[in-house]
Parts: structure tokens; sequence; C-alpha cells
């Protein structure tokens, strides 16, 4: 017999989707980010904790983040710091622990022709 899968819950479906976004954004972070981009990750990462429509997830995640600062100095910094504290949510909610040395095989970059979707960093001035 087929299991029977329980339809998300708002609350879900809005959490999977800006789980979704802020994995795509950490992929294409650029390898050398300017400190412009690196303050943008920060604020990113505080607004979502101050404007997170579902007030218990956006208060716990302001501790989440005094407990662990942004950590955005290249791409792969700032995926990594991500993935941890999306397993300390998965932590607090009984969730399995994500592997985070696969979160690249996970989350990739947007596979734009001609590198449309790239962000230029501190390294690639046109
Ligand atoms: P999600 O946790 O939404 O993950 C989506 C997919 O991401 C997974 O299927 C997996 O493939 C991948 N993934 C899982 N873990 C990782 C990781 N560590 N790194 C990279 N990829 C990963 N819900 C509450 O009930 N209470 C809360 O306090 C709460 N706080 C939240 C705070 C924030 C900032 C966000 C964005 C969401 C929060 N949520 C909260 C929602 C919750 O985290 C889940 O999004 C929701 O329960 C749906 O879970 P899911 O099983 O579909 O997987």
């Amino acid at each position: 017999k087929d299991a029977k899968v329980a339809p998300l819950t708002q609350k879900e479906e809005v959490g999977r989707a800006t789980w979704m976004l802020l994995h795509t954004i950490a992929a294409q972070f650029p390898d050398e980010p300017t400190r412009q981009q690196k303050r943008d990750a920060k604020e990113l990462m505080a607004l979502i904790s101050r404007l997170y429509p579902c007030k218990e997830c956006a208060d716990h995640f302001k501790e989440v983040l005094k407990a662990n600062p942004v950590q955005a100095g290249s791409q792969a910094e700032f995926s990594q710091w991500l993935c941890y504290v999306h397993n300390v949510v998965n932590r607090s909610l009984g969730k399995t622990i994500f592997p985070c040395q696969r979160v690249n095989a996970r989350w990739g970059r947007l596979d734009c022709p001609e590198r449309l979707c790239d962000l230029e960093g501190a390294n690639d001035i046109m």
C-alpha cells in the first residue's frame, strides 16, 4: 500500500521556500565578495530574523544568529555557515542533521546561459 504523505503546512512550505532561496544565494555568492556583499549577507540574515513571517521562528532565529554570527568571507564560508545554522534549526525541530560536506551537491549555482546569473565579486570588475 502507498504510504500517505501529509501535505505541508503553510509554515513548512514557507520554511522550505526560504531555505531554498537562502541556500541558492549562498551557492551563488562570489568566492571573493566585496565588502558590500559581505555586509549584505549579514543584513539579509538580520532582516530574516526580524521579518520572517512566523514570530516564534523569527525569535528563535535571532538567538541562533546571536550564538553563530554570520560568516560570509567567501562562497564556501557562507554556504557552510548557512548549512550549520540550518542544522541548528533542524535539531531544535527534531529533524535529521544534513551533512554539510554535501551542501554543494544539494544546492548549486543557477545554470544560466553565458553565466548571466553569476554575481560579480571583488576580483571581477567588468
Ligand atoms: P527544510 O528544513 O525546509 O529544508 C529543505 C531542504 O533543505 C531539505 O529537504 C534538505 O534537502 C535541505 N537541507 C536540510 N538541512 C539542510 C542544511 N543544514 N543545509 C543545507 N541544506 C539542508 N519551523 C518551525 O516549526 N519552528 C521554527 O522555529 C522554525 N524556524 C525557522 C527559521 C528559519 C530562518 C527558516 C528559514 C525556517 C524555519 N522553520 C521553523 C521552518 C523549518 O526550518 C522547515 O523549513 C520546515 O519545517 C519544512 O521542513 P522540511 O523538512 O521540508 O525541510
